[in-house]
């Protein structure tokens, strides 16, 4: 009898899961186990949101196993000690899982390999990092660059997918701890379902593809997919997202949509690639002028920022979305991450935190990365001097105001020549609004003009120290 552990980390799916398709290749018996590390789920920094969202998500795939002939082993532990105690107990010969990137799983894996027969598959993303480098043989830093050599690579194709496995191999006798109740339901929006993540995808193909470019920065979300949690958790193949989506390039409505999709993903594949090769990045700036100061924003900016009680709308419709569903567009994400940093003057590392804990997709690498990016601070970021103008922002990006209005209630009856600035409104136009600046919604943080004066030249003093990138790995031997 052979038998294989299929450690299950953020690859919560069926379909398409390398590190699934090889331990049912290596052995009879398929031990498919989930490990509760203290680690994640104590955590200080923890997200409760997400750790809801992940026990919602092993429940549906222990369905999904169950009606497959076999079930999830759960373990409460240490990995470390968990992971060879499990391969003692059903004498595994391999164990098999997908590899994480994060500073913390590379450390954790490193630990395992040493204890237990533990192989890595690709699958968190489409071309592992490390194996795309300059012709110098050092990592990208710039996306264009990186992205150019991406698309020269052999991509995947619909006949390199693994299907969904009919039936599984029986377990052996083994115990499993109780998987715990989540703390509470989750908000609808994203049901936690593998099934879900794969209807999401074919539905955002048939229907929103064709005009992706066009409604993509709509703040309202509805011109994007919304897989992202499901891709944090793996609940999706990205490798089959990509291959449904390429073979909509073929059609001349929805070539341009599938490319600017596509091109998302390879953001995605860039920020694993930049902080696999610069693991420092997701506690220090790239950019070496901005690794010792100190920013001179207000605390009290930065917990307005938070609740949503800047005054400015946008950037609290965003915040107020952010606290209740865990989710917001990459525009929205965009200009309050721009906001903080380059108008109020926050450390960006205070909102990546923010962010990391409230996102239901919250994934260091894509967040560290967007955070960087917005404020400056990366390789290959916004220039110091693109500020973006919150009303202006409103007014191109939610045109009906029907997502600022429905997550400022207050600014229900505001007309909507006011309701990016609504402190201009003229008193008797705020009482027949019902909504007194200062009162019922606060009067503005900052003063605009002023604050972006303030920024320009903070910044551009800040910039004039030569910009440098931390050294990877191997360049410090
Ligand atoms: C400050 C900031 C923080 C961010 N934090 C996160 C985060 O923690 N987790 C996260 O998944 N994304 C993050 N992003 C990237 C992006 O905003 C989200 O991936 C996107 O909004 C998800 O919506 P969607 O699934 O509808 O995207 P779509 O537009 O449909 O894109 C499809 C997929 O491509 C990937 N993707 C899209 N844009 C990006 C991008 N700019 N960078 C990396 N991957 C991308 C996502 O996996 C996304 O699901 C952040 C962006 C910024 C500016």
């Amino acid at each position: 009898m052979t038998v294989a552990i299929w450690w299950i980390r953020r690859d919560l799916r069926l379909h398409d899961n390398q590190a699934l398709h090889q331990a049912l290749c290596s052995a009879q018996y398929v031990i498919p186990l989930f490990v509760l590390d203290p680690h994640l789920i104590a955590h200080p920094a923890r997200s409760e949101r997400r750790i809801r969202f992940l026990l919602h998500a092993l429940r549906s795939l222990d369905t999904e196993l169950q009606r497959r002939g076999s079930r999830l082993v759960v373990r409460h532990g240490d990995p470390r000690e968990v992971v060879p105690q499990l391969v003692k107990e059903s004498h595994a010969s391999i164990v098999v899982a997908e590899a994480d990137y994060t500073p913390y799983a590379q450390r954790r894996d490193t630990e395992v390999a040493l204890v237990a027969p533990l192989v890595l598959t690709p699958g968190l993303t489409i071309h592992a990092p490390g194996s795309i480098r300059a012709e110098t043989g050092k990592p990208f830093t710039v996306y264009s660059q990186f992205a150019r050599s991406w698309w020269k690579l052999r991509q995947p194709v619909l006949t390199d997918l693994y299907p969904a496995p009919m039936q599984l191999p029986p377990l052996p006798e083994v115990w499993s701890d109780p998987l715990p109740h989540p703390s509470g339901p989750l908000p609808g929006s994203f049901p936690p379902t593998e099934a879900e993540a794969r209807r999401r995808l074919s539905h955002f193909l048939h229907t929103r593809l064709a005009s992706y470019s066009k409604e993509r920065n709509l703040l309202d979300g509805s011109g994007t997919s919304q897989l992202s949690p499901y891709f944090r958790f793996g609940l999706l193949s990205v490798r089959e997202a990509w291959c449904q989506a390429q073979s909509y390039l073929e059609n001349p409505e929805t070539a341009e949509g599938a490319r600017a999709w596509l091109n998302e993903l390879v953001w995605r594949e860039f920020y694993h690639h930049l902080l696999a090769a610069f693991p420092e990045s997701a506690r220090l700036s790239m950019r070496a002028a901005f690794r010792t100061l100190k920013w001179p924003g207000i605390p009290s900016h930065l917990d307005a920022w938070r609740e949503g009680n800047t005054g400015f709308p946008v950037i609290d419709a965003a915040m107020r979305q952010l606290r209740t569903e865990g989710w917001m567009s990459n525009r929205a994400r965009m200009i309050v991450a721009n906001f903080l940093t380059k108008l109020l003057l926050i450390d960006w590392r205070h909102g990546e935190r923010h962010f990391r804990r409230e996102l239901l997709d919250g994934d260091v690498a894509a967040n560290v990365g967007g955070w960087q990016w917005s404020a400056g601070t990366g390789t290959d970021a916004a220039p110091y001097f693109r500020l973006f103008n919150p009303m202006r922002q409103a007014e191109l990006f939610d045109p009906t105001g029907n997502w600022i209005r429905q997550w400022i209630p207050e600014l229900a009856l505001v007309p909507q020549e006011f309701l990016a600035a609504p402190w201009r409104m003229p008193p008797l136009v705020q009482h027949a609004a019902g909504c007194i600046i200062g009162r019922h919604y606060p009067a503005p943080l900052i003063e605009y003009d002023a604050a972006r004066e303030r920024s320009l030249a903070w910044f551009a003093a800040v910039s004039t120290s030569t910009p440098n990138r931390p050294r990877t790995r191997k360049e410090k031997g």
